[in-house]
């Protein structure tokens, strides 16, 4: 039988990307979203990928989210935590609402997402929990004192996982993506993207299929001594 997967923030950009390939590499497939109603039934009708709406920020909606998803297609194996915002301003006009909205929906939501699946993973034996970092939890960047947190979290989250998980046949592992052509990246002033492109060694953007075929990777059984990494795709864009 197929492995389920399950992707937070699944319908647009890098997570509808990482949906649309775990689809084609044959896993049943559920995207979760938080609000854009209209972006998630373009997805739908497009992909045929069934669509659950919950906020990862709520730890109640996302056990009952997740259960709702298991009664539906079966126990979820992969869990790709990539639901993330941004709320950027510099750190001295940052608000606590700014850093309080950042830290539930991408470092609590990681939390949320993994901890009621976490479980029926150790009883199976299996499982593949991958997440969306980011460069910018690795490096820091200029505004983004909250998302860098957050990022950073990521990182020590899956290491942490991974040594809990292992013996039981789970892996974690988190994806730091450079800067990739979504509405996330394509919303900051032109100006500013340009500056942005100049930084990176390869020259452009990454596509959001370039984190999801990282993706299919980490879920793959190819993957399976691979665990508590952090891989980073972001066109030789130098962070240390
Ligand atoms: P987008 O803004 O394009 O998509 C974000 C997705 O997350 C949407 O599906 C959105 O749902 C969902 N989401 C946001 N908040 C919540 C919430 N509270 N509950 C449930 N779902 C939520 O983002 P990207 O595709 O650009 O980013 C995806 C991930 O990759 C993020 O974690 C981001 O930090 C990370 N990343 C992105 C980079 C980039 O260059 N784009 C670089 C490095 C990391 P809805 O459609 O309902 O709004």
């Amino acid at each position: 039988m197929a492995r389920v997967a399950l992707v937070t923030g699944g319908t647009r950009g890098i997570g509808e990307a990482i949906s649309k390939a775990l689809k084609a590499a044959g896993y049943t497939v559920a995207a979760t979203y938080g609000g854009n109603d209209e972006a998630a039934k373009k997805f739908t009708d497009e992909t045929g990928i069934a669509t659950y709406k919950w906020s990862v920020a709520d730890y109640a909606a996302s056990k009952d989210g997740l259960a709702k998803v298991e009664a539906d297609l079966g126990p979820i194996d992969v869990l790709v935590a990539n639901a993330g915002i941004t709320r950027d301003a510099p750190f001295h006009k940052m608000t606590p609402e700014q850093w309080q909205e950042v830290i539930d929906t991408n470092l609590t939501g990681v939390f949320n997402t993994v901890h009621p699946v976490w479980p029926g993973m150790r009883e199976r034996k299996f499982g593949r929990v991958i997440v969306i970092s980011s460069i910018n939890g690795q490096k820091g960047q200029f505004g983004q004192v909250n998302y860098a947190a957050t990022k950073a979290g990521d990182l020590g989250i899956v290491k942490s996982l991974a040594q809990e998980g292992a013996r039981f046949g789970i892996t974690a592992n988190a994806i730091c993506p450079g800067y990739i052509a979504t509405e996330m990246v394509m919303a900051v002033p032109e100006k500013v993207r340009e500056a942005i492109i100049s930084q990176i060694p390869t020259g452009r953007l990454g596509e959001p299929e370039e984190i999801a075929r990282c993706v299919v990777f980490l879920a793959s059984d190819d993957a399976t001594f691979v665990n508590g990494s952090t891989i980073s795709a972001n066109g030789a864009q130098f962070f240390v």
